[in-house]
């Protein structure tokens, strides 16, 4: 990439006043149509990213008149494309499905002027602005970019385990404990992640049971006790699942053990993975700083390293990890992209009260 082909830093496009929600005739903006020719590929924020952070970030400056650009990354839409009944997202007392939640963001961002761009980020130079991205062999400038590149459940990978997820296998208590009410569940790992699901599964499960691979936890001294102290915890050690058993349903789980090689069925209606999870860094991995987990650092509520990338959602935080929490995120990332492009003399900040 030459210095030829970034365009120049600020003032190439024009300031835009006004409130956020309407223009000069009183509508919403709208995205940009294609007879007005081909789609910029600038724009003064760059999303990477379509999960609840992603979106709510393009809904909150698409609505600021920055005429955002999403690249939908990864895997659009994120985690909850793979949620069925999403039952904690408040505004849906009913419940809503996981896909249905994304395409109604979607719709939200498009309708205020997001364009969506359903492309992998191949990577990005962040050394200079304006910022450089790449997708599917386009060349993507940015005044300012936000990562929300969210984070991916690790899973066993085994075919039943894909086949059935959603109808008894979850990486996600959270989600999906609540229909496990009165049944018995296993949940695989055993560091804290495990431990706390187990724990919170509790709730609901009759007995849930710790299938570990080691004999003994990776999880923090105190939540590994709470866990033994546990009336309704049990523990398998060495041992792995190799297989998830039921046709509809899941119906148990094919274990070997670890250092015999035997192996058993053991009878469970649910599977929970809790094996880890790996934020989705890799185009940004050189460019910003990275913790002892692999999750993007934060400075100053949603600012990288470096001025103008701004982070929202799972891909930071591995604490919280949910649909509310990451769209949370994506607004303060929005707002903050906003207040920076202004002071940067890209953007009228005059939307930044009145979002
Ligand atoms: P983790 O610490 O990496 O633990 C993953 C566990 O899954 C390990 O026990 C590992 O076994 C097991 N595992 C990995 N791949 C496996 C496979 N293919 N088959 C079977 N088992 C497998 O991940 P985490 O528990 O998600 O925690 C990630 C980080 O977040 C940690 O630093 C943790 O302390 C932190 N965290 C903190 C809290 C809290 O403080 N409340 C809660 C959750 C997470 P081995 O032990 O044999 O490697």
């Amino acid at each position: 990439m030459t210095e030829r082909s970034r365009p120049r830093f600020a003032g190439l496009a024009p300031i835009r006043m006004g409130t956020p929600a309407v223009n000069g005739d009183g509508q919403v903006p709208q995205a940009s149509k294609e007879e007005d020719g081909p789609p910029s590929t600038h724009s003064k924020v760059i999303i990477v990213g379509s999960g609840p952070a992603g979106l709510t970030a393009a809904i909150y400056a698409a609505r600021a008149n920055l005429e955002p650009i999403v690249i939908a990354g990864y895997v659009p839409g994120g985690q909850l494309m793979i949620t069925t009944d999403v039952e904690n997202y408040p505004g849906f007392p009913d419940g809503i499905q996981g896909p249905e939640l994304i395409d109604l963001f979607r719709h939200q961002a498009e309708r205020f002027g997001s364009r969506i761009v359903d492309a992998d980020i191949d990577r990005v130079d962040l050394s200079e602005r304006p910022f450089l991205l790449w997708a599917a062999g386009t060349e993507y400038t940015a005044d300012s970019v936000i990562v929300a590149t969210g984070a991916s459940a690790l899973w066993l990978d085994l075919e039943n385990e894909t086949r059935l997820r959603g109808r008894g296998v979850s990486a996600c208590a959270t989600c999906d404990g609540f229909f496990f009410r009165g049944k018995e569940v296993v949940v695989v790992g055993g560091g804290d992640t495990a431990i706390e699901e187990a724990t919170f599964l509790t709730r609901f499960a009759t007995k849930v049971t710790v299938i570990h691979r080691r004999d003994h936890l990776r999880a923090s001294k105190i939540m590994a006790r709470r866990a033994f102290e546990h009336p309704k915890i049990e523990f398998i050690w060495n041992s792995e699942v190799i297989d998830v058993l039921g046709d509809e349903v899941v119906e148990g789980v094919r274990l070997r053990d670890t250092e015999t090689g035997a192996v058993r069925d053991f009878r469970t209606n649910g599977l929970f993975l809790a094996i880890g999870y790996r934020p989705n860094t890799e185009a940004f991995r050189d460019w910003l700083e990275v913790d002892a987990n692999g999750y993007l650092v934060v400075r100053d509520e949603t600012h990288s390293r470096i001025d103008g990338v701004f982070i929202a959602g799972d891909v930071h935080d591995h604490r919280y990890r949910q649909a509310v929490t990451a769209a949370g995120d994506g607004c303060r990332a929005a707002i903050d992209a906003e207040r920076w492009l202004e002071s940067q003399g890209i953007a009228e900040a005059a939307t930044a009260t009145a979002w």
